[in-house]
C-alpha cells in the first residue's frame, strides 16, 4: 500500500447524521411516489446501501458501473462498464454520486438517462467540490461541501485503496 498521510474531515458519527438527514429531504420530495435509485458505481457503494435504507418510500434499486478517474485526476472521458437492467421510461430517478467533483460525470450519466425518457431525474451526492465544478447543474441534494482537496473512505478509493475506513479523510502528500 501506498505511504500517504490522510488528515481525517468528517467522522463515521457525522457521516451518518448526514445520511439520516438527506434520507428525510429525500422521502419527503418523493411522498410516497414510486423510486428507482441508481447507485453511480463504484464510489458510492458504501453511501448508497446507507441512504437508501433511510429512505421511505416505495423504492426500487438499480447500478450503473462508470470509470473516469485514473489515480487523482479525471481523464475527461466517462466510460459505462455497467448499464442498468431496467427500462426507467416515466418513472422518477435519483442518481446517487459519492463525489461530484467537475460536475462532469453527473452531467453526462444524466443526458444520457435523459434520452431513455424518465419522469424526473434528480441527483443527491455526499460530498461536493463547489469550487471545481464547470458544469451548470447543481446535485439536487448535498452531503457535505469541501474544497479541492483529494479525499478518501466510505467508498472513495486512491487507487483501489482506502475505500474501507469508515470516515472521510483528506489526502495530503499526493499531486
Ligand atoms: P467529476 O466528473 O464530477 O469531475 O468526478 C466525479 C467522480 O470523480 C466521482 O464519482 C469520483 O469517482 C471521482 N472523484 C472526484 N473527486 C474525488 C476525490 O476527491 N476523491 C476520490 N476518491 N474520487 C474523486
Amino acid at each position: 500500500m501506498d505511504q500517504i498521510k490522510l488528515t481525517p474531515l468528517f467522522t463515521e458519527n457525522q457521516i451518518k447524521e448526514k445520511v439520516v438527514e438527506l434520507g428525510k429531504q429525500i422521502t419527503a420530495k418523493y411522498n410516497n411516489q414510486d423510486l428507482i435509485c441508481v447507485c453511480i458505481l463504484n464510489g458510492s457503494f458504501m453511501f448508497f446501501s446507507d441512504l437508501i435504507r433511510e429512505i421511505d418510500c416505495d423504492l426500487t434499486c438499480d447500478f450503473l458501473g462508470l470509470s473516469s478517474y485514473e489515480g487523482t485526476q479525471s481523464t475527461g472521458e466517462v466510460k459505462i462498464t455497467l448499464d442498468l437492467t431496467q427500462s426507467i421510461k416515466g418513472k422518477n430517478i435519483l442518481l446517487v454520486e459519492d463525489i461530484v467533483d467537475t460536475g462532469t460525470t453527473i452531467e453526462a450519466i444524466y443526458q444520457l438517462l435523459k434520452t431513455r425518457n424518465p419522469e424526473t431525474i434528480t441527483t443527491a451526492t455526499l460530498l461536493h467540490k463547489p469550487e471545481s465544478q464547470v458544469t451548470d447543474q447543481k446535485p439536487d441534494f448535498v452531503g457535505f461541501e469541501v474544497g479541492n482537496e483529494f479525499v478518501v473512505g466510505y467508498g472513495l478509493d486512491y487507487n483501489n485503496q482506502y475505500r474501507t475506513l469508515p470516515y472521510i479523510a483528506q489526502v495530503n502528500n499526493i499531486n
